[in-house]
This record gives C-alpha cells, structure tokens and sequence, in this order.
C-alpha cells in the first residue's frame, strides 16, 4: 500500500534550530535487509530500536525516519519528563500506580543513558512546579493535592511569596512542586539517543516510508532504497493510520510554544528565582513555561484541532501574539527581551487517552499515541513493545497491556466540532492561567 501521509514538521523548533549542526543524514538507500525495522525516530522509536539492539546483539536493527530527529514531536516539546500522572483519577488508582511505575522505570532508563554516553541535552532534576494565578486553579491544585496525598506522593505547597522567590515572576498565587520531574533541551535528547544506539541499530534520517507491503516478509520502501524484513514496530504517532491501522482512532492537534535568547546577566538578575525550572499550568488551558540552563525563557500556549497534521503560518503568527502578550504579562521586568524561534508540534490523542499498544498484525507491532504527554510514555512504550516482539516476559510489557484499547471516534466532522469545542471551553476556563 501507498504510504500517503507523511510528517511534514517545518523547521521552525527553536530547540533543533540553537544546536549545532549534526552532519548530512544517513539516507536509506539501495535494497536492504534487516532482522527488525522500527518505523519513526520519537521517544517510542528510539525506545523500542535501543531495546530491541540490547535484547538481539546479533541481529540487524534498522531504524527508519521520515525527517531529521528532533524536527519531529519528541525535539519540538516542552521538555518535562513527567513521573506523575497529569490528572489523577481519583477512582481508577490502579491505573495511576501503572502509570507512574511505567514513568519512573523510563526515567531511570534515560537518566543512565544520558550519565553512560555524557549526553549533553541540560538533564536537570528539577521536578516541575504547577502554578495558578486563578481561583479556578487554585481549585485545580487543591484536588490535584488531594490525588497526590491518595498516592502517598512527595510534594510542597507553596503560598505566592515561595513560587515567587523560586521562579522570579510574581504572577502565581499558589503552585504546588513534585521533585522527581525531569526537565531537558528536546532536541537534545532525542538527536543524543540516535547518536548512541547499540552497534547493531542502524539509524535512517530523511527517509519516509512511502510504501509498505504487509506479506510474511515485509518491504518499506523509501525514496531512494527499500528494506525487506520480517518485523515491523510501528512508532509514527499520529501518521500510524496512513499505514492502514487505527483509521478512525486518533485525533491530531497542534500545540505551539516560542523561546527566547539566553537572558543577559542583567536581565538574569532582574528576573531572580532559584535557577532553571519548569511550570505546568494548574488548569488544561493554561500556559506551560520554562527557564532553561542555558538561560531562555519558554512559553507553551495555544492548541488547534489540525486534521491534515500540519502546522500552517497564519495560525502560527496568530498564536505567537498571544505568546509575546502572555510573557510581558509575567516578565514585566523583562521588557526588552523578544523570543527568537516560534514553533507548532503535533500531539495525537485518542478519545479515552488510552494508547495503542501491541500487536496490530503477524508481524508488526505499534508504540503509538501518548495522549500528548510522551517523553516518558513513549520511551516506555517504546522499550515494552521491544520486550514483547522478542517474547521478553516483564512487568513493564505486562503493565502496558493492561490499558484499554483505544475506542473508535465518530466522523471526522463531529469530532472535528467536539475537538473544537473542547479547545475553546479549556482555553476560556483557563483565564490568567491561560
Ligand atoms: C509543543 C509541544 C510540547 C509538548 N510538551 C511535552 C512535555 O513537556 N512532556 C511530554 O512528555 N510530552 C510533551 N509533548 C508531547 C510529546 O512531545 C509527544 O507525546 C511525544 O514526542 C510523542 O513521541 P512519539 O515517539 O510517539 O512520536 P513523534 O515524536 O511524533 O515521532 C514519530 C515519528 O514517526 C515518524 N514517521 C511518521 N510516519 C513516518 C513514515 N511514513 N516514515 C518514516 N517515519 C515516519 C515521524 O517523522 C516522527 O519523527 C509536547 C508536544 C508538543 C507538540
């Protein structure tokens, strides 16, 4: 079959765009073979191929990507590495204790490849901090606290003098910090996974799988070379359906997000806190931002339903006002400082936030989905379905087929009009958080 929709991130990541230049990609080539090919080079990908080379030293481990890595989701995020559940449902804990386990254990994975191959993408245990500067957050933090106290998690509540003093900006009222968050440059990362995969995993940039022959032994073919083999992983995301599985289960959005210049040293005084960190809005609408090692200042804001997965220029323009409105808002010490790199990234969801996980054929097996919180999600879920493929019996593969399946969405149209309305509803519940 014709492999139709293909990614077609731009080239506007501000975090791909501060590293220095990685060389000429490795393009795919000629005719191939490989034990395992691994389709798409995000956190599931890279998961599932360093895996997959771990557990089968001998055999030959293809990884194959449509763009450069860290042009796509996984280099253009926010970059938290979340070990909590981002909403904790009070009357399903089971799934939360699974999801946090799942969590720590791609934490503790990523932590020790990026300490054994010095990976350079400013790793910081920070934890995050969620901050609100609305009654309706303040209410979200309180049952926030209150499903982080039935977990029995480790936090601290902090009154507006506290946040103030650790983040610099006196915009919140009230935040509430966990410690075992992650906080790291994206791009970073992901291009720093690729570089260090196992000696048997070859890794394809600048290759999309144009066409996919599903028989006994499988052909990708690419534009300038195939590779036949006898194991498919799909990691493609939200593209998961142009390879004709999960038509009708998934829904892409665009989030967006601006960085700034490194901040000067007076402007770092001026603006004050306790070193870099991290803020999740205390409301689904609200505003994410960063204050990285290297000294910028990120906002997150502003979410679109984009069915054709596509980040288009006027509603970026459209969204980046609102960026530069949102940070004179809380930097008013700042007001000389502009943002240098303004970006959309593609999430995809599924209708009851459950990922697709498993076998989807003889022979091919997906990471897919992470319900747009996946550096953690995806690396686990890229290494369990290594483990699974292999026939590895582990907790972690065991754990992950315990979620549900995701469940069909209607039309396109009306879930076009719900994914609409459900943006604008958090967008305006979310006031000065948003
Ligand atoms: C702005 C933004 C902020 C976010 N912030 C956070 C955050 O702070 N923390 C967090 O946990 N999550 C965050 N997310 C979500 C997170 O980035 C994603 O959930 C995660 O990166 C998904 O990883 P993935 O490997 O599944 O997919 P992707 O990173 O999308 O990788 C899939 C890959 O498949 C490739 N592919 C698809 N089709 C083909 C084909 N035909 N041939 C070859 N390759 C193909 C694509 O090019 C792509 O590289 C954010 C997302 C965005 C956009």
């Amino acid at each position: 079959m014709r492999v139709t929709n293909l990614p077609r991130d731009d080239k506007t990541n501000g975090w791909y765009a501060i590293l220095p230049d990685h060389g000429p990609p490795n393009v795919l080539t000629g005719d191939q073979q490989a034990d395992w090919v691994v389709v798409g080079a995000g956190f599931a990908g890279l998961g599932a191929a360093r895996r997959l080379g771990e557990l089968r030293p001998n055999d030959k481990v293809a990884l194959v990507e449509a763009q450069r890595i860290g042009r796509n989701a996984s280099g253009r995020n926010s970059g938290f590495i979340i070990d909590l559940p981002h909403n904790i449902e009070m009357d399903d804990p089971e799934r939360d204790f699974r999801q946090m386990r799942l969590n720590r254990t791609a934490i503790a994975w990523l932590s020790e490849i990026v300490q054994n191959h010095q990976i350079q993408c400013q790793w910081s245990v920070r934890g995050k901090v969620h901050a609100a500067a609305t009654a309706s957050g303040v209410e979200a933090l309180d049952a926030y606290c209150a499903g982080l106290d039935m977990l029995g998690e480790r936090y601290e509540r902090w009154n507006e003098a506290r946040a103030t003093q650790y983040l610099g900006t006196a915009h919140f009222h009230d935040a509430v910090w966990t410690p075992e968050n992650i906080l790291m440059q994206p791009a970073a990362l992901v291009r720093g996974l690729a570089a260090t995969m196992p000696a048997n995993v070859t890794v394809y940039e600048d290759s999309p799988v144009e066409a996919f022959d599903n028989g006994p032994t499988k052909t990708l073919t690419t534009a300038h070379g195939s590779l036949k083999t006898p194991h498919v992983i799909l990691a493609t995301n939200g593209w998961t359906p142009a390879f004709g599985y999960m038509t009708q289960h998934f829904v892409v959005i665009f989030t967006y997000a601006s960085l700034t210049r490194p901040l000067t040293e007076a402007e770092q005084a001026d603006l004050g806190g306790e070193g870099d960190w991290g803020v999740i809005p205390a409301t689904m609408g609200g505003t994410t931002m960063r204050y990285t090692q290297d000294k910028r200042l990120l906002i997150r804001k502003g979410v679109r339903y984009t069915p054709d997965g596509y980040s288009h220029d006027a509603q970026r323009r459209g969204i980046y006002q609102g960026h530069i409105k949102t940070f004179r808002e809380r930097f008013p010490m700042l007001p000389d400082v502009t943002f240098e790199h303004s970006w959309g990234g593609a999430m995809c969801m599924t209708r009851n936030h459950a990922p697709k996980f498993g076998v989807l054929d003889d022979g091919v097996w997906s990471a897919v989905c992470q319900n747009g919180v996946g550096a953690a999600k995806g690396t686990i879920q890229g290494r369990a379905v290594a483990e699974l493929a292999v026939g590895e019996d582990s907790e972690i593969v065991s754990d992950m087929l315990k979620f549900d399946e995701p469940v069909k969405l209607p039309p396109r149209w009306l879930t076009g009009i719900a994914a609409r309305y459900q943006i604008a509803k958090a967008e305006l519940f979310a006031g000065r958080d948003a």
